[in-house]
């Protein structure tokens, strides 16, 4: 009898495969609930007047400037298409999560973890991978005092 062929026939290990893939899809569920859970926190907060105070304030400790690409950031026209989306001009300012909001809900509202870029550096693919080494390096400088 060949090795598949034992194990297909042990009852053992038939029922191990079914915890495991049961194990699976209960992690599976709970990554999905995290993934919302970040979401729908920072939903519920964006639009209310702490979160306008908040951005406001934001805008100006970064200059207005983008902390992707150092460009500065200004509100512009918000043109709705037809598919109900929206489309914002390359340089208004958008929230964006350090840590992602998906993986680290619990960091969702954590100001530390938030930042202003813009629109254009916000839609990039790998976005937040700049940031967050741009952010650490900035960090570095503060560190050993260095000025840009
Ligand atoms: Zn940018």
């Amino acid at each position: 009898m060949s090795e598949l062929a034992k194990i297909l026939n042990s009852e053992t290990a038939l029922t191990q495969a079914e915890t495991k893939i049961a194990q699976t899809r209960q992690i599976k569920a709970r990554l999905k609930h995290r993934r919302n859970d970040g979401k729908l926190l920072y939903d519920n907060w964006q639009g209310s007047s702490n979160w306008h105070q908040w951005r406001m304030h934001q805008l100006e400790r970064q200059g207005w400037k983008c902390v992707c690409c150092d460009k500065q950031m200004g509100f512009g026209e918000k043109t709705y298409l037809a598919n109900g989306d929206f489309r914002l001009e390359p340089q208004h300012p958008t929230v964006e999560h350090i840590l992602p909001k998906s993986l680290f809900p619990e960091l969702a509202l954590d100001l530390q973890n938030l930042v202003m870029v813009c629109w254009a550096c916000n839609k990039k693919k790998g976005s937040k991978m700049a940031i967050a080494s741009r952010m650490r390096h900035k960090q570095l400088q503060k560190k050993l005092n260095f000025k840009e």
